[in-house]
């Protein structure tokens, strides 16, 4: 630094003053030079780089403009500052040197190996060496335009996402009102994001929605630290007007945004449209509410239990039948809750609709909590999930009483119209059996009055005799029919089938013979024991006997026969006679049946003979069997079981 412009001469003959001044130069020298020293290492140690010209010839820079150039710091001094800009930059840079700008500006730099890089030039005017110079701070921008580009993309990139999903992805400062709402938000409410962007949340939400929010919005505004405002995943669900007049529901999820000192400014939001799933949802709960009242509704008991037994539904029948007012009563209870004596017997059968998968059907009379006894159906069935696993058993029990009352009821109608029905048949039958043989009588009797011919009278007392023979076996059958009707007693011994058969044949003989017929009976050797009523089970074989000898044209044949079948002696009659017509055969045992009602009494009886011999024989444990061939003959088999 030269300073001798400024040194006084040295006039005074005072040589100590003289060194005094002296001594003062050289310090203000020192200082300055200090001074000089400061500046020079606290430029070099700056980021920027830094530049002195004057008006572009420059006077002095520090080291970290060389490096950012490319440049020894002193290969610069004395050159034009423009070297350092890039063409296009230079007319700006001339520009504002020429107009003395103090200030920032961008443009850019130009190395000296000819590559190009952003910078930002900070020039003014300053006094330098007491020459009015320019100072030039120059920033290199290349890694901030990177991070901003950086920044840009990113946030692009969010923008990007936030305009293509169809979620509306929204952001609000603290005061409620919105800072971004992604387009989407037109396919939800028909409203732009820019008009939306405009409304008040008392527009955004129904009031409804906006009083649900209300807390959140003022801790928000308060600047809040509650705790509860932080839970990230906070959901509301919201119902927001739409530009046609309708309304959606949203499921929106906020996040706070806070400053960097924790304390909230905003709010990230998420809302995505659930209106669909909430039609679904109401249509469903509307159907739960349907079935509900149905299953209400039914006079039927019906109730859901889980695999371990314990109530999940009853409906309003099955409480009422439990004797409890409400569901919580029952639930998590199971069947020893209210029916301790039952409750075994009906686990078992619900274990087994477990075990098998298989729906069960029982019925069972059940003492309610009433103390009235009542006749149960009760049908119950495994219920699975979606997955087919089982997940509990359904149950309807339905109250028969009234129904097997209403049947018993009916049944005993029909007995009632049946016995009438039967009534006026056997009147008929009965009517028809006697007045044959009374009229037959009373031509005898007459002719026994008028004749002393002693053939005719022979022949005639013949003829009351058979007539009253007659007539006492037709009383004899109807008084056996009601005594068997009545009680029917077996005095049971052991016996012989082959005796029965000898018992039969001797006293049919000649009967069989007075209408010409044969009968055949082998006696076989081997004997054939049963236990039976002796003179009971004669009395069937005699009324198998007596129709074969009635049913057969003159001359037939009747053979008896015996055998064993399994565990069974079979019996069997069999003749040449008329046979009986497939479409009678099941008729025969009924009572007061005959295959030809208006047939000649003197053929037959009043049809209940067949009655009487089966209901012996199933007095006995066995039963009867008919076969036939009309035109030739029927066979009768008598079924007992074997005694031991
Ligand atoms: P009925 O007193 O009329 O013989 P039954 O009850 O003994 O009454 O028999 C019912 C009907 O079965 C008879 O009327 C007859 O029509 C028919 N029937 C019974 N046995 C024979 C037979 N061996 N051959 C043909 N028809 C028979």
């Amino acid at each position: 630094m030269d300073t001798s412009e400024n040194q006084p001469g040295v006039q005074s003959p005072d040589l100590a003053a003289a060194q005094a001044q002296i001594a003062a130069l050289e310090q203000a020298l020192a200082e300055a030079k200090a001074r000089e020293e400061r500046y020079r290492l606290l430029s070099d140690a700056a980021l920027e780089g830094i530049l002195i010209h004057e008006r572009g010839i420059i006077l002095d820079a520090n080291a970290a403009l060389g490096a950012m150039f490319g440049y020894a710091v002193h290969d610069l001094i004395g050159q034009d500052a423009l070297i350092l800009a890039a063409p296009d930059t230079r007319p700006l840079v001339a520009q504002k040197i020429a107009a003395n700008f103090a200030g920032a500006y961008t443009g850019t730099g130009l190395r000296s190996d000819g590559s190009t890089f952003p910078i930002e030039i900070n020039g003014r005017p300053i006094l330098y060496r007491g020459r009015a110079a320019r100072l030039a701070v120059i920033r290199d921008l290349t890694e901030v335009l990177a991070a901003q580009e950086a920044l840009r993309r990113t946030q692009e990139r969010y923008r990007m996402l936030a305009e293509h999903v169809r979620d509306v992805i929204w952001t609000m400062d603290a005061s409620g009102r919105f800072t971004y709402v992604s387009p989407s938000v037109e396919y939800l409410r028909g409203y732009t994001a820019e008009e939306v962007m405009q409304q008040s949340l008392d527009q955004v939400l129904t009031p409804a929605s906006l009083a649900q929010v209300e807390d959140y919005l003022q801790a928000l505004r308060a600047g809040s630290n509650d705790p509860d405002l932080l839970d990230p995943d906070r959901r509301y669900v919201l119902e927001q007007p739409c530009k046609d007049g309708s309304t959606i529901w949203t499921e929106t999820k906020v996040n706070l945004i806070r400053n960097v000192d924790g304390r909230p400014i905003g709010v990230l939001g998420v809302s995505r449209d659930i209106t669909e799933r909430r039609r679904f949802e109401a249509a469903l709960a509307q159907e739960r509410t349907l079935l509900r009242t149905l299953i209400d509704n039914l006079p039927d008991s019906v109730f859901v239990k889980d695999l371990q037994g314990r109530f999940l539904l009853n409906n309003a029948e099955s409480l009422r039948r439990m004797g409890v007012s409400s569901q919580e009563e029952t639930l998590g209870k199971v069947t020893a809750d209210f029916f301790p004596e039952k409750a075994a017997e009906w686990d078992a059968l619900e274990q087994q609709v477990i075990r098998t998968g298989r729906k069960l059907v029982h019925e069972e009379g059940v003492i309610r909590s009433d103390g009235d006894e009542h006749w149960i159906r009760s049908t119950q069935f495994p219920l699975y999930d979606q997955q087919g696993t089982m997940i509990g058993l359904a149950f309807i029990n339905q109250d028969l009483t009234e129904q097997k009352a209403a049947e018993r009821q009916q049944y005993e109608l029909e007995m009632e119209r049946e016995r009438t029905a039967v009534l006026e048949r056997f009147i008929g039958d009965a009517s028809h059996s006697f007045k044959t043989p009374l009229t037959t009588m009373r031509v005898s009797l007459g002719v026994l009055r008028r004749t002393d011919d002693p053939a005719k009278v022979a022949e005639h007392l013949n003829i009351l005799s058979l007539q009253v023979d007659y007539l006492e076996r037709t009383l004899d059958d109807l008084l056996n029919l009601i005594q068997l009707d009545r009680d029917l007693t077996l005095e049971l011994e052991r016996l012989d089938a082959r005796d029965l058969i000898d018992a039969a044949v001797r006293s049919g003989q000649t009967m069989a013979l007075g209408k010409g017929h044969t009968l055949e009976w082998q006696r076989p050797d081997m004997g054939f024991p049963v236990f039976g009523d002796f003179s009971r089970l004669k009395r069937t074989l005699d009324v198998i006997l007596l129709n074969a000898v009635n049913y057969t044209p003159y001359g037939g044949t009747i053979t008896f026969g015996v055998k064993s079948e399994g565990r069974q002696v079979c019996i069997t009659v069999a003749d040449t006679g008329i046979g009986i017509p497939d479409t009678d055969l099941p008729y025969i045992f009924n009572r007061f049946y005959r295959v030809d009602p208006a047939r000649d009494v003197s053929t037959g009886g009043m049809g209940v003979g067949l009655t009487i011999a089966r209901k012996i024989v199933e007095a006995h444990r066995g039963w009867i069997k008919v076969e036939s061939v009309p035109g030739q003959g029927t066979t009768f088999k008598i079924y007992l079981p074997v005694a031991q």
